[in-house]
């Protein structure tokens, strides 16, 4: 996979899908792939876990512990270029929890240091900025989207049902997407 170094720029902004978890009685955000919560009002800043804290305790593992996210690793927090991408983790990995209330998607912004990948970003800081919650879970089963939109104002971003869920995004995002190609092709760039 093509990376760039890591570098300090203004924030980037990607597509993730988050886990809605309960959280003594609130709802929480929280990575699909990691065991990693996302508290309301605050960044959330990137460790790595490459390799697992287990082996830290080896000593001939201990000195490769770094500052994520590293070119060389896959640590970091990520988002993807292109939400189609980002929306296949509203299906999936479903073992790993029983606490899942739903399944978000939503833009985040990513700051501090960012490693550029072919799809997306790894970052060291990253803050949701638009949270989109479907009316359906991945399987068709309604969800009541009111409350679980309610209950994440908690984090101080717009938050929006999406009737249809991925459906009615993807059919939005190629609209944006020709939108811009429009704009473009108008300016002459
Ligand atoms: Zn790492």
């Amino acid at each position: 996979m093509k990376v760039a170094a890591p570098d300090f720029f203004e924030p980037a902004v990607g597509w993730r899908t988050w886990l809605v978890v309960e959280d003594a009685g609130c709802l929480l955000l929280r990575s699909v792939v990691f065991k990693i919560s996302w508290p309301p009002g605050q960044e959330l800043a990137a460790d790595c876990e490459h390799p697992p804290r287990r082996l830290l305790s080896r000593p001939w593992h201990r000195k490769r512990a770094h500052e994520a996210p590293s070119v060389n690793c896959e640590c970091g927090i990520y988002a993807t270029k292109n939400m189609e991408r980002a929306a296949r983790y509203l299906d999936g990995y479903d073992h790993l929890l029983k606490r899942v209330r739903h399944r978000v998607l939503g833009r985040v912004r990513l700051w501090g240091s960012v490693v550029e990948t072919e799809f997306g970003w790894r970052a060291s800081h990253a803050y949701p900025a638009h949270i989109y919650v479907p009316t359906h879970r991945a399987n068709g089963r309604r969800v009541n989207a009111d409350d679980v939109a309610l209950e994440l104002a908690s984090y101080g971003v717009p938050v929006e049902i999406v009737r249809g869920g991925v459906e009615t995004m993807r059919a939005r995002s190629h609209e944006t997407s020709h939108a811009r190609h429009g704009t473009r092709d108008a300016r002459g760039d």
